[in-house]
């Protein structure tokens, strides 16, 4: 009888036991060069990382450890292999250049954000092919347009200016647009869209998202009238697909607040969706 007792105690402690326990942590390589060196001291002023790694804990469920490598020799990619992000300390210098270059007028503040919102964007799109990969979800598109939506509407719906860090990381595609550079050798041998139609597709979702806030992009971007409705439709319907599809990989009772953030419409909202399914409360 004590036996049993204790068996149906050990079964009672599994589904605890079997939580996924995975978490997302950064390694950062040591910087040789001197543009290195102002890269990394850029990457850690930011607080860009250190923003990342409290999204994901705070609200995901990772079945693995995951890895942000800052200082890699290669990318910026998702490795599955090994469960890595990898961003090489020369891309961040070479967006700090292509702004600087583009926008001779600007102070050094105003760079520095934009190259920083680029990074952040860049990390928000590795990590949608990790939650892609880690979930096991069949990306039913183009994989990269699939996660640059992923990556543009949780920046949109839980960071502060969300939609400013997509539209520097679009101008970044618009400018290198003209001239393949390491935005465009992203993931080598697999397939990703062209960098202008990257820049549409994320001024789309941006303008798509609050019509009333970006009216701008109607005029700078090359979005049409007719582009507007569509974008408004298609940011309803890619962020309804991403609430269905990510919704159950979501930490029980997770607060849904990241300290950084101060919208919480989207994920909020897939709180109660979750208490209404799960009985949660
Ligand atoms: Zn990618």
């Amino acid at each position: 009888m004590r036996r049993f007792a204790l068996a149906a105690f050990l079964l009672l402690l599994m589904p605890a036991l079997a939580w996924p326990r995975g978490e997302l942590r950064r390694i950062y390589e040591p910087a040789i060069s001197s543009q290195d060196q102002i890269s990394l001291s850029d990457i850690k002023r930011s607080g860009v990382v250190s923003e990342i790694l409290r999204f994901i804990n705070n609200e995901f469920d990772l079945p693995d450890d995951l890895y942000i490598r800052l200082g890699a020799r290669r990318g910026p990619l998702f490795d599955n292999q090994y469960g890595e992000i990898d961003i090489p300390y020369s891309f961040v210098t070479m967006t700090r250049n292509v702004f600087a270059r583009a926008w001779p007028d600007k102070s050094e503040d105003e760079i520095f954000n934009a190259s920083m919102d680029v990074l952040m964007h860049v990390l928000m799109h590795e990590m949608g092919h990790a939650l892609l990969d880690l979930y096991g979800i069949p990306a039913i598109r183009n994989e990269e347009n699939e996660v640059d939506d992923l990556a543009a509407i949780l920046l949109v719906e839980m960071f502060e200016d969300g939609g400013k860090i997509v539209l520097s990381a679009a101008k970044a595609f618009d400018l290198q647009s003209t001239r393949g550079g390491a935005y465009e050798r992203e993931h080598e041998g697999t397939e990703h869209g062209l960098s202008v139609e990257r820049f549409r597709n994320m001024a789309c979702l941006v303008y798509g998202s609050d019509p009333k806030k970006y009216p701008e992009l109607l005029e700078n971007t090359g979005l049409t009238i007719d582009d507007a409705k569509e974008c408004t439709r298609r940011y309803k319907i890619r962020r309804a697909y991403w609430f269905e599809t990510l919704g159950s990989n979501m930490k029980r009772n997770s607060p849904l607040r990241p300290a950084t953030t101060k919208k919480e419409g989207f994920w909020s909202s897939v709180s109660s969706t979750l208490r209404r399914v799960f009985d949660r409360d």
